[in-house]
């Protein structure tokens, strides 16, 4: 297949806390993958910046150890990890100080695009935004990035677009929600807006219900302090979970370009009712008495959820009566990420057998295996009378696709190449994040403090009471496997 990439503009990236976790789990090699692709072109900079002390080649052994780690050994070559090592320069900043920012912008180049990266701990963004601009550092063709938590409510979110705001326009601000970057995510958009198929069928009328299901196998793993005071509503509804709803449910833009994405999306958003302390369950993982959350979150009396199921309504022409099932929760059977769109049953079935009325069903899946998978009534083989049985249309994508091009599309390798070359449509506009803290506050103010979460069994699906919470709608989750 002939390669489409395009090489974006030279840039200099500035990468704040490039020592973390984030920067070498994720930026660092989301960038060789561009630079092996041929998106990213050789003259690009990346100036990593922590507070530490270190000469520029051994930044460079860490981004080169990071490459080792979290890249597939076939791709690197030694030629081309030296050549992308060159790229790369170290700075060492304190966000608290004034010391060594001249050095900084020493190593700005004045006619490339310039994006700054604040990979830190969300209690810097400030400083930083602040020191980017009294350094004189921002030009009309730079950008910030920032990424998750951006608030922890309303009020702070808006607090926090304020503060961008004084330093940067809107158009320069870009938010990762990472879940945007996922092919599957944005083929969403393309199986709804590109197949005549979908859309007639994509309302209340057809739809019975959809299930959103984000279920984690891991736990709060070494995150305990940051988790317990977060939990899983404001960890995972608030951001991925919303997004993969509000592309479920969003009108079709006139043009897929950013802004008119983000009116559809934030319209959804608008449109969501009010959640009752009924229709909300939460949960903590319980193994036995020594491995549990409490023990993981260092707090026997934590009433913080590692689960969390909602039943959601959007009230609009569109969805009204069609009830959006969301949840998400850490130690569970397996790593799902999936939509599921259940369709009603016929109206009139024809045959004698029952199983004529099975639902249909669209399961897209983020993860394992991403891809679409049909639910679709058939004849069952043979003779015996006109039985039915309900067959899969499976279409995992990189079955379907070029898997060598389908593999290398991972969402920071997406995101940050959209941040050069000045596409926010994949990225978070600051209505829409304030929108979605204000719906969830009205949920946690729900959630009274004193309610203890239901335990859940280690590695099951989820709380007894989440199965409730559908079993009273005459409706059953979709299994975990
Ligand atoms: P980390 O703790 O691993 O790294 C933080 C970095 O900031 C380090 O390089 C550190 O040296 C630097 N730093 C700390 N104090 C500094 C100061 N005063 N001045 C300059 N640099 C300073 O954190 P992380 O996991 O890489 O996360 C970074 C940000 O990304 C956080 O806001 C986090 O919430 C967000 N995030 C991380 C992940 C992930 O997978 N790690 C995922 C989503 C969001």
């Amino acid at each position: 297949m002939v390669s489409r990439i395009i090489q974006v503009p030279s840039f200099d990236l500035v990468v704040f806390g490039a020592t973390g976790d984030l920067a070498r789990r994720k930026i660092f090699p989301a960038l060789y993958g561009r630079l092996l692709a041929g998106q990213m072109p050789s003259n690009a900079k990346v100036i990593g910046i922590a507070r530490q002390e270190m000469p520029t080649n051994k930044f460079r052994a860490l981004v080169r150890k990071s490459l080792e780690v979290h890249f597939q050994l076939s791709s690197l070559s030694d030629k081309l990890i030296n050549s992308f090592l060159q790229c790369f320069v170290y700075v060492s900043v304190d966000a608290n100080s004034d010391k060594n920012w001249d050095l900084v912008r020493n190593e700005l180049r004045s006619d490339k695009i310039r994006a700054f990266y604040l990979s830190v701990a969300p209690e810097l963004f400030d400083k930083l935004a602040a020191k980017i601009f009294a350094k004189g550092l921002s030009t009309q063709n730079s950008r910030i990035v920032v990424e998750k938590p951006l608030g922890s409510n309303e009020k702070s979110a808006k607090a926090l677009n304020g503060m961008l705001g004084n330093y940067f326009n809107e158009g320069q601000i870009y938010r990762i929600d990472h879940y945007l970057g996922k092919e599957t995510v944005q083929n969403l958009m393309a199986l709804r807006f590109s197949n005549v198929l979908f859309e007639p069928l994509w309302n209340s009328k057809f739809i019975d219900h959809v299930q959103i299901t984000v279920s984690e196998k891991i736990g709060v793993q070494g995150r305990g302090a940051y988790y317990n005071k977060t939990g899983a509503l404001k960890d995972m509804v608030q951001n991925h979970i919303m997004q993969l709803l509000c592309l479920t449910a969003m009108e079709p833009p006139s043009q897929f370009v950013s802004d008119l994405v983000h009116d559809e999306k934030l319209k959804v958003i608008k449109s969501l009712g009010a959640v009752s302390a009924m229709d909300i369950v939460t949960g903590q993982y319980w193994e036995n008495s020594s491995e549990n959350y409490f023990a993981d979150v260092g707090d026997q009396h934590s009433n913080v959820e590692s689960y969390v199921a909602l039943k959601v309504s959007v009230n609009n022409l569109r969805w009204s009566g069609t009830p959006f099932y969301l949840r998400t929760g850490k130690k569970m059977k397996n790593q799902v990420s999936e939509i599921a769109i259940i369709f009603k049953e016929i109206s009139h079935s024809i045959f004698d057998d029952q199983k004529a009325k099975a639902r249909n069903k669209l399961i897209i899946r983020l993860q394992p295996n991403d891809g679409i998978t049909l639910k679709t009534n058939i004849k069952d083989p043979g003779l015996g009378g006109m039985r039915i049985t309900s067959v899969p249309l499976d279409m995992t994508f990189a079955e379907a696709l070029d898997i060598n091009r389908y593999k290398v599309a991972n969402a920071y390798e997406r995101l940050i190449m959209d941040v050069i070359r000045g596409d926010q449509t994949l990225f978070m506009r600051g209505d829409e994040v304030e929108e979605a803290w204000k719906w969830i506050d009205k949920i946690r103010s729900q959630i009274s403090s004193n309610q203890i979460p239901d335990r859940y069994a280690s590695y099951s699906s989820g709380p007894k009471s989440s199965d409730l919470l559908l079993k009273r709608d005459g409706r059953k989750w979709r299994a975990i496997k």
